[in-house]
């Protein structure tokens, strides 16, 4: 089919598919009414295969090369639509799917594929740990085998939206006489059980959405260990390529600062000199900096997309993508509160009222600080360029 065509079947399958009233909108869980129609899009979604639209058709998707998933997003925002499948699944679609697609058992393919492809489960990923972040296979959580199911103790920490999700990938510690890199395996467990407890934990930006997770003699299936026992390290490292990939700017989602051009933005808040154009030069400079700084990353992204063709394997380059698109995106928050003035910067306690934009606005730029640590840290990201990019020698940490 030609890109052309394809672009015309996306755009057929949206007009008789897609819900008018749900354009340029995201869920709104205070709003019943609306999250029904939300079910009914995502079943649409869920139909065409377009929840995961990479995947093969038997767990789900819709067997899409990568750029016609590119088109599909674009087409998709064209519209105002959402697919809201990738954030029903929360890191199902993005990561734990296509880790299970790499390393998983044509058993475990058919048990947890389809329902993830769906938006019919969330999954949320227990890799962190108080006194593992960075360096995590220092990570401390046993697992050990009884029968025919693993027997889970200790603590993650940061795992996102753990009180909202069905399963659980789980980073454990299954041989502790070995090196620290070697006694690991990957484990998915439910997170309905006993022995699963998570609490919330209050951010900055005013939200909840991660959770301390303590495991308790919590359980896991044999049957649901992914890769090879003690050879887990194999398996995280392919899942944080994955995280980055989703983190390179290729994933949409729903962002109040993006939705806008910085310079019709600035437009609207700041003065024009007699040419039209934003009188503040120094600051005109910086948006037209950013902008380009964008589209080198868009073309980019494209070019390395391309580059890969036929390797479906991602590659270290994920981490280069996800370090330029963390620098672009915080730069375009910071340069929206600079032109939002003393109109930026609002939060309920304000007292002065402020307008429904200015709050998401500034809870946004809030929540942007943490891309340069979810993933892996900037400097992390730097170490494995350094490493497995540029061929410099080690210096930080041992067998990565
Ligand atoms: C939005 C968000 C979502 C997250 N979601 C999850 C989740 O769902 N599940 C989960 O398990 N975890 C999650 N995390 C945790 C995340 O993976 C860790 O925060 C991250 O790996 C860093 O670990 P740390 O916080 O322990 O920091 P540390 O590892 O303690 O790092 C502290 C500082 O030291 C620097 N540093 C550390 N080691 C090196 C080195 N070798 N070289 C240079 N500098 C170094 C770091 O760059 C950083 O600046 C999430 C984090 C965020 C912000």
């Amino acid at each position: 089919m030609t890109q052309e065509n394809f672009r015309n079947t996306v755009n057929q399958w949206l007009d008789n598919n897609f819900p008018d009233e749900l354009a340029h909108q995201a869920p709104d869980a205070a709003d019943a009414a609306q999250l029904e129609i939300w079910e009914t899009w995502r079943q649409r979604l869920a139909e065409a295969g377009w929840g995961a639209p990479t995947w093969p058709k038997e767990y789900g998707g819709a067997a899409l090369s990568h750029d016609q998933a590119t088109m599909l997003r674009e087409e998709f925002s064209k519209r105002g639509a959402l697919n809201h499948i990738p954030i029903l699944a929360n890191m199902g679609v993005t990561m734990v799917g296509p880790t299970i697609l790499d390393y998983g058992t044509e058993a475990q393919k058919k048990k947890h594929l389809p329902a993830t492809a769906r938006g019919e489960i969330a999954w949320c990923l227990g890799l962190s740990e108080p006194n593992a972040g960075s360096d995590l296979a220092s990570l401390a959580t046993k697992a050990e085998l009884a029968g025919d199911q693993f027997v889970i103790n200790g603590q993650k920490i940061w795992t996102t939206r753990a009180h909202q999700s069905q399963w659980c990938g789980a980073v454990v510690r299954t041989d502790p006489s070995a090196t620290k890199h070697n006694g690991i395996s990957f484990v998915m467990l439910p997170m309905d059980q006993d022995g699963v407890e998570p609490r919330l934990i209050r951010l900055i930006s005013g939200s909840s959405p991660f959770c301390e997770t303590f495991f308790n003699d919590a359980r896991a299936d044999k049957a649901d260990l992914l890769g090879e026992l003690n050879d887990g390290w194999a398996v995280v490292k392919r899942l944080l390529q994955h995280e980055r990939q989703s983190q390179t700017g290729t994933v949409k989602r729903p962002s109040i600062i993006q939705q806008e051009p910085l310079y019709e933005r600035a437009k609207r808040y700041l003065q024009m000199d007699e040419q039209g154009r934003l009188a503040d030069a120094d600051l005109r400079t910086r948006i037209a900096e950013n902008l380009m700084q964008e589209n080198a990353h868009k073309l980019t992204v494209a070019r390395i997309a391309a580059e890969a063709a036929g390797n479906p394997k991602v590659s270290a380059a994920a981490s280069i993508l996800k370090n330029s698109n963390t620098i672009i995106r915080q730069a375009q928050a910071e340069l929206t509160l600079e032109i939002m003035g003393s109109q930026g910067l609002y939060w309920e306690s304000s007292g002065d009222n402020p307008g429904e934009e200015e709050l998401a606005i500034t809870r946004e730029w809030l929540q942007g600080k943490s891309a340069s640590i979810v993933g892996g840290t900037f400097e992390v990201q730097n170490n494995i360029i350094s490493k497995n990019i540029l061929g410099l020698p080690e210096t930080t940490q041992k067998n990565n």
